[in-house]
Order: structure tokens, then C-alpha cells, then sequence
């Protein structure tokens, strides 16, 4: 990794060479490291998909899951994708990974809508990297659709606003076609991003994410509170189911409840399981 790492310095020129620092070379090496350990991951089936609970707030019912991947390392054991996904992205690993993780989790979703005889929904983040080539997204989700069987209605992809502001012609057609197979659209982290909401228009979403920085103080900040009513206002008047991220309190699922958010996420009912997990506390 060293010499590729110098290899990389040199190539810049000579006048370049002297700024590449010991410490620019340490980071870069550990960046290279972690993307070739992260390749041989993907191919020997270390990298897993565990599945967070998604509830009903007015009742508390299973509404459905999302798919949230996790590197099983030998030696450092479970990482979160925090620790890998940034280098997955800038690699370009994130296409493959992506696709593994749709398909995998197609086919999960699947076993247990069969199992449960119910129509649990199924949520999968989507990054930068995989919608830039939108042909190869669409073609990915439609063989996932295809070798798993699952309904496209019960698949859902997960974008944040930030991803979705650049080139928005591009994505709005890109999201128009998967629209059209059935597969609905969720806005991640919702109220984050430096976004105007135009885009709530110009594409086919179905679902906001309330980013968990608003629900953290809900019951006790008045301007969170605030947010969240005119998050809820619009939303609805437009339509679009409304899910809540962090839910760690009960209080904070009392104050949700009060006002109307549709669906939750959080520890308070489970963190993300994984798939054997699931299926012993919400399938069988
Ligand atoms: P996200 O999609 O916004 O997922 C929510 C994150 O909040 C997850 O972290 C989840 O485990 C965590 N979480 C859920 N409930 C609670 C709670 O009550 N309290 C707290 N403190 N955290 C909670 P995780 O699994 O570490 O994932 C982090 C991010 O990594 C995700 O954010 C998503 O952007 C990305 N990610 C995860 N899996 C994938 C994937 O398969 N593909 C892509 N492209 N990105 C992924
Ligand atoms: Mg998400
Ligand atoms: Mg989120
Ligand atoms: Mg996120």
C-alpha cells in the first residue's frame, strides 16, 4: 500500500511531491487499505444487511423495515457503516456493495412476507454514487424486483435532500422510470439539508424522514415541536407519509403521537437487528 500510496504522490509531479506530508501519507494509506480490505469483504460475504423496525406511531404496528449495512470485520469486529461507506463512495465500491444490498434485502423481505403472511414494507438507502449511473441503479432494482418476487409497491429507497439537489433534471427522470415500476421514494434525514423544497414537487415522493436532531427535544424544545407541526402540515396537505427517526423516549413517541407523525424509527423500539434477530422477535 506504501508504494501504491507513492506511487499516487509522484505521479502529481515533483513540484508536489514535497507537500505530500507524512501525514497526508498515512491517511492515504489507511484510505487505500480500508478500500482493498472493503473489496475482499464484499467477495468473501463479510459485509451483512441488519433490519431497524419501522413502526405505526398510533398504533404500534410493524409498518415495515429498513435495510441498514454493517461490515462484519475479523478482526475489529462489527463495524457501522460510518467506518467504511465514505471510502465505499469515493472508491466507487458503493455500485456493488448497493447492489448487493438491495437484491440481499429483496430477498429477505420477501422470506418473511411469506412467512408472516403480511405486507411488511422495505426501506434501502441509496447513495450518490449509485444514482449517478442511473441506467445501472434501475437495471440493479429491477433484477432485485425480479429474482426475489418481492411486490415494487413494498420497496422504498431512501435519498437525502443534499443528493437530490444536484442535477435534479437528471434525477427527477431517473425516479420518474423507478416511480413507474412501483417503488416508492423516501426523503432521508429530512430538514438537514440546505435545500429549497421545490423538489418535493418536481419528483414522485412518497415519504419524508424527519432527521432525529428535530425528534431528539421534541417534548421539551417548543421550536423542534414547531418544526415537526409544520413538517407534518405539509407533508400531509401534500399527501406524503411522515416517519420520525431516534425515537429513543417514550416521551418523545407521546409527543409524536399528539401530533400526528405517521410512523417511527429508534431504539426505543429496536436498534438494527440482525436478520436472525428479526425473525425470532417480528416474523415468527
Ligand atoms: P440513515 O439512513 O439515516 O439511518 C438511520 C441511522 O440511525 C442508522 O444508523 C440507525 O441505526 C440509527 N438509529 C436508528 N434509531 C436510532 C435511535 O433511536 N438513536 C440513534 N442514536 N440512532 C438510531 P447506521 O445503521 O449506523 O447508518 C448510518 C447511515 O449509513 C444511514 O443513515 C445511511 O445514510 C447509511 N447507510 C446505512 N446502510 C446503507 C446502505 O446499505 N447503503 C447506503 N448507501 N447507505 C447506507
Ligand atoms: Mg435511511
Ligand atoms: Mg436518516
Ligand atoms: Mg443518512
Amino acid at each position: 500500500n506504501a508504494d501504491v500510496a507513492m506511487y499516487y504522490a509522484k505521479d502529481k509531479g515533483r513540484n508536489n511531491y514535497q507537500f505530500f506530508s507524512s501525514e497526508m501519507n498515512a491517511r492515504a494509506q489507511e484510505r487505500l487499505s480500508v478500500e482493498n480490505y472493503l473489496r475482499l469483504a464484499l467477495r468473501r460475504g463479510e459485509l451483512v444487511v441488519h433490519y431497524q423496525p419501522r413502526m405505526k406511531v398510533a398504533t404500534g404496528e410493524l409498518a415495515g423495515v429498513e435495510a441498514l449495512i454493517r461490515w462484519q470485520h475479523p478482526r475489529r469486529g462489527l463495524l457501522p457503516p460510518n467506518r467504511f461507506i465514505e471510502v465505499a463512495e469515493e472508491s466507487g465500491l458503493i455500485v456493488p456493495i448497493g447492489e448487493w444490498v438491495i437484491e440481499n434485502a429483496c430477498k429477505q423481505v420477501r422470506q418473511w412476507q411469506l412467512a408472516a403472511k403480511k405486507d411488511l414494507q422495505l426501506s434501502v438507502n441509496v447513495s450518490i454514487g449509485q444514482v449517478i449511473d442511473g441506467d445501472r441503479l434501475f437495471a440493479a432494482v429491477q433484477r432485485a424486483l425480479a429474482l426475489s418476487g418481492i411486490d415494487p409497491a413494498t420497496l422504498e429507497l431512501e435519498l437525502t435532500e443534499s443528493l437530490l439537489m444536484q442535477n435534479i433534471d437528471e434525477k427527477v427522470a431517473l425516479l420518474n422510470r423507478l416511480g413507474k415500476l412501483g417503488v416508492g421514494l423516501a426523503i432521508d434525514d429530512f430538514g438537514t439539508g440546505y435545500s429549497s423544497l421545490s423538489y418535493l414537487k418536481a419528483l414522485p415522493v412518497d415519504s419524508i424522514k424527519i432527521d432525529s436532531s428535530f425528534v431528539r427535544d421534541i417534548h421539551a424544545d417548543p421550536n423542534d415541536e414547531a418544526i415537526i407541526r409544520a413538517i407534518l402540515a405539509m407533508a400531509h396537505s401534500m399527501g406524503l407519509r411522515v416517519v420520525a427517526e431516534g425515537v429513543e423516549t417514550p416521551e418523545q413517541l407521546a409527543a409524536l403521537r399528539e401530533l400526528g407523525c405517521d410512523e417511527y424509527q429508534g431504539f426505543l423500539t429496536s436498534a438494527a437487528l440482525p436478520a436472525e434477530e428479526f425473525e425470532q422477535r417480528y416474523v415468527k
